[in-house]
């Protein structure tokens, strides 16, 4: 691929694990990094606007209704989305929370035997809370799934690498932590 890619990378309902996991490509990042342009991520930029993109890897699920506006505009502005790690693809971990009703999730933290809350919950300026979370792939389409938590990095550098050659990248019809 002549240019550069553009790549935009985002935490939503996710613990960051997914990005970390970046850094474990090690000396395989000085390959791929002089090919990449990355406009839009967490650990690079502080960037409000989600930008027109290449390829857009999705951490995490959607918790809130703005979670869900933005994988919406994210999907709208990019033209490869990947559903970037287990939470992304089935929900993982923060999708344990569907166990629960939300108002339970709500109010279950101001109220305990440990916190002395005066009953104010917060909501000004606050997302609502979605009744459930919706990982990426319930919400819009995604063209690639990269599970695993995180996703190996043998997997990360497969997909980084077959997206700057312009090709579709070989990943695992189901994978969740390990190969
Ligand atoms: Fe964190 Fe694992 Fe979810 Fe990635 S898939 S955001 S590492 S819990």
């Amino acid at each position: 691929m002549a240019d550069k890619v553009r790549l935009g990378l985002i935490q939503l309902c996710g613990c960051s694990g997914c990005h970390i996991s970046l850094l474990d490509l090690h000396e395989q990042l000085l390959d791929v990094l002089p090919a990449l342009d990355i406009v839009y991520a967490p650990i690079v930029a502080d960037v409000k606007e989600i930008p027109e993109v290449d390829v857009f890897c999705i951490e995490g699920g959607a918790r809130n209704e703005h979670d869900e506006h933005l994988m919406h505009e994210i999907r709208e502005k990019s033209k490869v989305v990947i559903a970037w790690g287990t939470c992304a693809v089935y929900g993982g971990i923060p999708g344990l929370a569907n166990l629960y009703k939300t108002e339970e999730i709500n109010t279950t933290p101001y109220y305990t035997k440990t916190t002395d809350n005066p009953g104010v919950i917060p909501e000004n300026g606050i997302p609502k809370l979605l009744d459930t979370v919706k990982p990426v792939t319930d919400v819009i389409k995604a063209d690639y799934i990269l599970p695993g938590c995180p996703p190996k990095p043998a997997l990360n550098a497969a997909a980084i690498v077959a997206l700057l050659n312009g090709k579709d990248p070989e990943l695992p019809k189901k994978i969740v932590c390990d190969e």
